[in-house]
Formats: structure tokens, C-alpha cells, sequence
């Protein structure tokens, strides 16, 4: 067992006091803690030198509808998606997803910024994020910006942003005739960490029943969360029945690169992604 030694911590209750003690370095931020306080003691990963808790900055909580847009504070809890009368209303997939994330106690601690700024492989909220075209705000002294989705995730648990950055809010584009649908594949129902995870959003296209404006994105089958660009391609302008599942599948299973590890073998992964994607277009064609 390593001699842990405790990292000392801030607490700053203002956006510009936490931004000023990010900028000296050092510092990692805390939310609900329930990744970070695992490294610690230094047994899994780097433990931090110091820790910034943001747990004050009121400024990051809460959900919200704004214009067209769903707004969502970096500290909201999983309990909070669930509970969250808004997020029942205008992305029920989000409220799905947290639900199947650790446990009660997890789900009372995590954060949805922590989930994004994780940035696991395995992160459950993560494909909703990249299927709705969500796109997270960022804050640091220098200034605030908006990145992608599509764009934050770059590398194997590695973010676009930069160390004295803080994840702010998720803002997730409203759009009327949205579907998104959500799947997590794990060993059981709780403390599981995905074996494959999945979200398919789209439109439907009215008496055709085509499929328009499709995003498909996965977790747990590449180094990080990734949209599925020529799954999608196949799926749009289709309507969602036997043949079109079986192109899609065929395009799935050439473009995800799942690896082996303790919790599954790549070639399950491959399999359970191409069946759930399967399943999911059979019974929306089904409706
Ligand atoms: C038993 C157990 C079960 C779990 N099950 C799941 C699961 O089923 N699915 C899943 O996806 N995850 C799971 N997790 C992982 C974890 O709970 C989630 O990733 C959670 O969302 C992390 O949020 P947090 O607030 O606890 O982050 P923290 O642990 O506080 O932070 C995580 C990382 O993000 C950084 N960070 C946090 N907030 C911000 C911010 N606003 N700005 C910048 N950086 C920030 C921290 O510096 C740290 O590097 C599990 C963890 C445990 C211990």
C-alpha cells in the first residue's frame, strides 16, 4: 500500500478565485469525487498534487431551458438528471442514462462535468452528448468557450481541455421531432461499468418514415467515445426496417475498434454492438 499523503485542498466560492488558483497549476478540481477520490492514494493513476473543490461554485449547478437550448450545470448530480421534471421533458435518454450509472450513492455524489471531464471510454453519458450535438463550456481567467462535442473527447481519456479550464455547463441543442434512444450493455444492472454503451438520435422524416438528421455514438469500443460517421451515413434517409439494419450492422462492424480487457473481449463488443444496433432499428420499425 502506498504512504498516501493527503493533498491539500481549496474551497473557493467564486468563479474568479477558483480560475485564479487553476491558473498557478497544481490544482485538480473535485466535484462529487467519485473517480478522483479513487486515485488518491496513488494505487490507480497519478494522485493530484492539490485539490480544488467546486463544490461552492453555485454558478455550475442547475438545469435550465434557455431559448432553444437545454442548459445543464457541470455539478449536476445523476440523482438530479433523474429527479429532473425538464430533463424528463426534453432528453428522457439523459435521465435513462444516469439511472444506470453505479448506484444510488454514486448517482448521489457524480457529476455529469465529472463524467465529461473523466473522459473514460466508458462514460455512459458521453455518447448522448455526441448524438444530441451538445457542445461544453469551458471557463478559465483567459476567457470562455464552447467546444463540440464531436470535438472534446481527442484521445484516450484526453480532453480538449486545457489543465486550467473548468467544464461549466453542457448545452444541448432542442430539436422538435428528436428521438434519442439510449443502451448500456454491462455485466449487471448496477456498479457496472459498460461493456458497450449507445445512443441513436434522429428525426423522422413524416408519411416516408425515413430516418433524418441520424447520429449514432458509442462508448466502450475505441479508445474514446466516438460518433459512428458512416454507420450513420447508411442510416440516413433509410427507413428502419430489416434490410436497412442489416447494412448498418455490416457498416458498425467494420468501424468500431474494440479492444480486450478485464471486463469483455473485443470481439463480444463487436458482436453486442452490431445486435443492440440491430434490435434498436427492428423495433423502431416495428412502432
Ligand atoms: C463504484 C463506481 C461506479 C461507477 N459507475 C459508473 C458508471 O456506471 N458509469 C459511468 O459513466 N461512470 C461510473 N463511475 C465513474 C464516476 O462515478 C463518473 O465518471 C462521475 O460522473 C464522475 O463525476 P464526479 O463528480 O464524481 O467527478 P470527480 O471524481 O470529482 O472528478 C473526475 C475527474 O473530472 C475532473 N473534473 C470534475 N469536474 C470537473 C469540472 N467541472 N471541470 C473540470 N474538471 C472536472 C476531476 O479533476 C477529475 O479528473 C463509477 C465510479 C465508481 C467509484
Amino acid at each position: 500500500m502506498p504512504n498516501a499523503v493527503e493533498p491539500p485542498v481549496a474551497s473557493p466560492s467564486s468563479l474568479q478565485d477558483a480560475y485564479a488558483l487553476l491558473a498557478k497549476g497544481g490544482y485538480r478540481p473535485i466535484a462529487g469525487g467519485t473517480d478522483l477520490m479513487v486515485q488518491l492514494t496513488g494505487e490507480i493513476g497519478e494522485p493530484p498534487e492539490r485539490v480544488l473543490d467546486i463544490s461552492r461554485l453555485d454558478r455550475l449547478r442547475g438545469i435550465e431551458r434557455n431559448a432553444g437550448w437545454l442548459v445543464i450545470g457541470a455539478l449536476t448530480t445523476y440523482t438530479e438528471l433523474r429527479r429532473s421534471p425538464l430533463i424528463a421533458e426534453l432528453l428522457p435518454a439523459l435521465a435513462e442514462a444516469a439511472a444506470t450509472i453505479g448506484a444510488a450513492q454514486i448517482q448521489q455524489r457524480g457529476t455529469l462535468g465529472g463524467n465529461i471531464a473523466n473522459a473514460s471510454p466508458a462514460g455512459d453519458t458521453l455518447p448522448i452528448l455526441l448524438a444530441t450535438d451538445a457542445r461544453i463550456v469551458v471557463g478559465s481567467g483567459r476567457q470562455e468557450r464552447t467546444i463540440p462535442a464531436t470535438e472534446f473527447w481527442i484521445g484516450y481519456r484526453t480532453t480538449a481541455r486545457a489543465d486550467d479550464e473548468l467544464v461549466l455547463r453542457v448545452e444541448v441543442p432542442l430539436v422538435s421531432d428528436r428521438r434519442v434512444r439510449f443502451r448500456k450493455i454491462g455485466t449487471r444492472r448496477a456498479q457496472a461499468i459498460s461493456k458497450v454503451v449507445m445512443a441513436l438520435s434522429w428525426s423522422a422524416d413524416g408519411r416516408a418514415g425515413a430516418w433524418r438528421n441520424v447520429r449514432l455514438a458509442l462508448g466502450s469500443v475505441a479508445e474514446r467515445p466516438i460518433r459512428a460517421w458512416e454507420t450513420e451515413a447508411i442510416l440516413e434517409g433509410a427507413r428502419p426496417d430489416e434490410e436497412t439494419a442489416e447494412r448498418a450492422v455490416a457498416a458498425l462492424a467494420a468501424e468500431i475498434h474494440p479492444i480486450d480487457d478485464v471486463r469483455s473481449t473485443a470481439e463480444y463488443r463487436r458482436a453486442v454492438a452490431t445486435r443492440v444496433l440491430h434490435r434498436l432499428i427492428r423495433e423502431e420499425g416495428s412502432r
